[in-house]
């Protein structure tokens, strides 16, 4: 039996915050006394709906549409609304929502035809009453997400109530988020990241948001330089930002200014770290989590932003590594790499219809397994070395990580974009395989040369032995390199 459990959002039943700002998309906001009632109107539509999907475009309405269902204690599925239909299909069929909540307007593709719709209309003429979601359970679902698929078909992790409270104030925890905070959003909302701990986030804390819709850099400058404080993203907004900062002084004021930049789902390149600091005199924060465990690690407000690490465990959090034939790691010496296990409240509970690879997952004592490799600076610094899949590359007798060789690769001037990679060689195990977007597709840097480049800052056996060059790199909605298309390319 799960116990009870304590409302996900005081602050919409909380009467004096009625009239803060709560949601803000583009020209249209909400504050909370308005989020309420349109959250209160949209749950009061839900019927006998335990488990409904949301077409989560960035908009207003995917917003109101997730905090009315999680009032009212019913399950969020929250879809890709640029999913092709064959990955919407599986997710459906898999998930099995009761009907589909989505903005009034769009045409839903062939596989979300049968399933009933609801409009979501935030400028609610008949306001409802918001459910009184303190009789929910700390165990009942809260939300299905779908893994990223960057290692293989997407999978549903079921997230419990605890979780999602637990890692939101784990987070406000470590980087003393409040009520007066503003958060810049330009992240997609069908992930933990942009709907976790972009959007639900400020609404635990009684903060506010506001979505830029369409990351710009033009927006990210206009909203911290009106009273904004934070800004999360995607390694390849921050890459954006980094190269417009020379040109850019509303940019630059904007970044000094703010009291956190936080960067997430994927590593932060060393280099564009290195130039937004130099612009800026301001470190990025970086924080490490994903969907299963929402977040595990984060450099705290008043931390240090080391280039190239991802903090400390979160309060509550267990972490440990554990090496190849299972000892746990204990010489915390910067060099010994292990895989990432987590325990705590953060936790999902399994994969959807995956008893299989839900069971895999996890250890007899309970610890999830990653699949994530890292390394500890002595203080207790975590520094992830990659993918156990994709990012780890055994090559002489050497565990080599790819993190570290793109690293090296991105501060060559001619290098715009690199992703290294590993494929099997009679002589090695494995060689090192570099995948290079040029900074000019007319003089890319010979292999030669980067070869010699890797090998003066890292090491020989570092270097890598092929180097192909691309027009781009195979990203997600995430910005996620996907190396199984590379390989397969
Ligand atoms: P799938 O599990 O379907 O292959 P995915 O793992 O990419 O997809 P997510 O849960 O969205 O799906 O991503 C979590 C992963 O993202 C982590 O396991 C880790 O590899 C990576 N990640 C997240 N934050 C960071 C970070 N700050 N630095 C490096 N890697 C990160
Ligand atoms: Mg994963």
């Amino acid at each position: 039996m799960s116990s009870l459990f304590p409302a996900l959002f005081p602050a919409l039943a909380d009467g004096p915050a009625a009239g803060r700002p709560a949601l803000r998309f583009g020209e249209r906001s909400l504050t909370y006394g308005e989020l309420a009632a349109a959250a209160g109107a949209v749950a009061g539509g839900l019927g006998r709906a335990r488990r409904v999907a949301v077409w989560a475009t960035p908009t207003l309405e995917t917003a109101v549409a997730v905090t009315a269902a999680l009032t009212a204690g019913v399950t969020v599925v929250p879809l890709n609304p640029r999913s092709g239909e064959k990955e919407l299909g599986h997710i459906l069929s898999d998930s099995a929502p009761d009907l589909v909540l989505t903005a009034a307007g769009p045409e839903l593709p062939a596989p979300l035809g049968d399933l009933p719709r609801v409009d979501v209309d935030p400028a609610v003429r008949a306001p409802g009453t918001l459910p009184d979601d303190r009789a929910r359970g700390e165990d009942d679902p809260a939300l299905i997400v779908y893994t990223s698929g960057t290692t293989g078909p997407p999978k549903g992790a079921v997230l419990p109530r605890r979780a999602v409270a637990a890692t939101l104030d784990a987070l406000a925890d470590a980087w003393r988020w409040t009520g007066d905070d503003v958060l810049v959003h330009g992240l997609p909302l069908f992930h933990v990241h942009g709907l976790v701990l972009g959007t639900l986030g400020p609404l635990r804390r009684g903060g506010s948001v506001r979505h830029l819709g369409r990351f710009t850099t033009e927006g990210v400058a206009r909203e911290l330089n009106d009273g904004a404080t934070m800004l999360f993203g995607v390694p390849t907004m921050y890459h954006r930002v980094a190269e417009a900062l020379p040109a850019d002084p509303e940019l630059v004021k904007a970044l000094a200014g703010a009291r956190l930049l936080v960067s997430g789902s994927a590593a932060l390149p060393v280099h564009d770290h290195e130039r937004i600091a130099a612009a800026t005199g301001r470190r990025v924060i970086e924080r490490y989590g994903m969907t299963e465990t929402l977040m595990n690690t984060a450099v705290r407000a008043d931390g240090e932003a080391r280039p190239g690490t991802v903090g400390v465990p979160l309060p509550g959090v267990e972490l440990r590594l554990v090496e190849e034939d299972g000892t746990p790691v204990t010489a915390y010496d910067g060099g010994t790499v292990g895989e990432i296990q987590v325990r705590g409240p953060n936790l999902f509970t399994e994969y959807l219809n995956r008893p299989d690879a839900t069971a895999a997952a996890f250890t007899a004592d309970g610890w999830f397994r990653t699949g994530d490799m890292a390394v500890r600076d002595p203080d207790g610094y975590v520094r992830i070395v990659g993918r156990k899949a994709t990012d780890l590359i055994k090559s002489g007798g050497y565990k080599i990580g790819a993190g570290e060789i793109e690293n090296a690769l991105l501060e060559h001037p001619g290098v715009r974009e690199a992703a290294v990679t590993g494929e099997p060689d009679a002589d090695l195990g494995e060689r090192i395989v570099a995948w290079v977007v040029p900074a000019d597709p007319h003089s890319p840097p010979g292999p030669e040369e980067l070869a010699e480049h890797v090998a003066r800052r890292l090491a020989p056996h570092k270097r890598p032995r092929v180097v192909h060059h691309l027009d781009s790199l195979p990203r997600n909605d995430m910005g996620k390199i996907m190396k199984r298309a590379l390989r397969r390319g």
